[in-house]
């Protein structure tokens, strides 16, 4: 087995995207960097970037590890996004995030002075990358300081929140986008390419699990536990990947829910929020999805579905740097050559596109909606012990 998974790590190295060994983040056979200094050798996108003075400027809010590990060094793949300005409640953090990537120190803002970035025009889009509970609030203030929002999944703890931040996006006549990399990422757009082209026949079946051990080390897991900053456990983090891959692969929204849910008995990490969620999704064409979702298990985050003349597996599917597709038909299997490119900074490329053609972008806050919807609809079917029908989007 473990030859197996050399000879293919060998074989993509070779053939893959140039990304080296250093992207390939496998416990045991090789190790990675912190990835803001590893990053990837991406090939560079055909087309030019625009001149700087062109691109729309991006204000990065909470300066966490994502933030300062994935997102702040994807700019420089940037074609049409820069960096101009940083929110934090760590002046001394964000100054150094400002020398290192040349932020103007005036630029920078905290939690209580965040309004005033209306009076800075050098500031199209503000990232949100805060707390799961903290979205709602900052995208509304955010779009009233006349500023178009990038908002991190999950979009917020409740309905009724996402509901308000698009009222807002929708009052101030801004773009609200909710960050759904992997809508942007090469792999899974050709997995979704293949599996709606009925190159696997009638779909059937689709089987997605995300999880990873939550680490209560981590300054970046502590408030996951948080039911509050949180808004809910694996399936809020990480299970909502299984649920948007559920989607987007059959492009259909689920008709109904089933779910059970367990955390380990004193477990103090799973207080206040849940360890294990597995859910079956039921779609109008009649495919199911068996989904789970772990705050408990070995890392993972992988799909396959199932058609009526062959299989696709994307594992890893929602990973940073790396991805593997293999498709099965009539007894050929084939991994496809695919290059990998910065889903970051396609992802800020889209929004900044969107805003600048003024159109409505792929994964807008109604997208987002449509998740935190479904995830509420999880929890009462694991609740209740029920299936649970769900409405199609309002
Ligand atoms: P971190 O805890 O590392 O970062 C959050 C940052 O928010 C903090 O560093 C802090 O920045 C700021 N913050 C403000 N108030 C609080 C508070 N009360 N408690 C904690 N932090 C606070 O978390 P992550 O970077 O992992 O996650 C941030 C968001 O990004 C989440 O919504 C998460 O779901 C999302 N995410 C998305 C990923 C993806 O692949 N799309 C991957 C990982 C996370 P400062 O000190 O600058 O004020």
């Amino acid at each position: 087995m473990l030859n197996a998974v050399k000879n293919l790590l060998t074989r993509r190295q070779i053939i893959g995207s140039g990304m080296g060994i250093l992207g390939v983040g496998m416990a045991g056979l090789v190790t990675r960097n912190s990835p803001a200094i590893a990053q990837p050798a991406y090939k560079p996108a055909k087309e030019p970037p625009i001149p700087d003075e062109k691109k729309l400027g991006w204000a990065v809010v909470g300066l966490g590890k994502f933030a300062t590990q994935q997102i702040i060094p994807s700019f420089s793949q940037c074609k049409q996004s820069k960096l101009v300005a940083l929110v934090s409640g760590d002046r001394a953090k964000a100054e150094n995030y400002a020398r290192q990537y040349n932020v103007n120190p005036k630029n920078i803002y905290n939690y209580e002075n965040y309004d005033s970035l209306r009076n800075n025009p050098e500031v199209d889009i503000i990232y949100i990358v805060l707390p799961n509970g903290l979205h709602a609030e900052y995208t509304i203030r955010g779009a009233q300081a006349g500023k178009h929002i990038l908002c991190e999944k999950p979009m917020a703890n409740t309905v009724e929140e996402c509901q308000a931040m698009i009222a807002a996006c929708n009052q101030a006549n801004r773009k609200l986008m909710i960050a759904y990399r992997a809508q942007y990422e090469p792999f899974n757009l050709e997995a979704i390419a293949i599996a709606q082209k009925k190159q696997l026949g009638q779909l059937k079946a689709i089987v997605a699990d995300h999880g990873r051990n939550l680490d209560p080390k981590d300054p970046a897991d502590i408030w996951r536990m948080n039911k509050k900053l949180a808004g809910g456990g694996s399936l809020f983090d990480i299970g909502i990947y299984s649920l948007q891959a559920a989607r987007y692969i059959t492009g259909e929204e689920p008709t109904e829910v089933c779910a059970m849910t367990y955390s380990t008995p004193n477990d103090p990490r799973f207080k206040e929020v849940e360890e294990n969620v597995n859910f079956i999704l039921r779609f109008p064409s009649g495919v199911l999805a068996n989904c789970t979702s772990s705050y408990g298990y070995s890392s993972t985050k992988r799909f396959q579905v199932f058609g009526s003349n062959g299989t696709l597996e994307l594992d890893p599917a929602t990973d940073y740097y790396r991805h593997q597709l293999t498709v099965k038909r009539e007894k050929v299997q084939e991994e496809r050559q695919i290059q990998e490119q910065n889903q970051f900074a396609l992802e800020m490329d889209h929004l900044s596109e969107s805003v600048m053609q003024d159109r409505q972008p792929k994964t807008p806050g109604e997208e987002g909606l449509q998740d935190v919807r479904l995830m509420l609809a999880i929890y009462e079917a694991a609740r209740t012990g029920r299936t649970i029908s769900v409405d199609s989007r309002e």
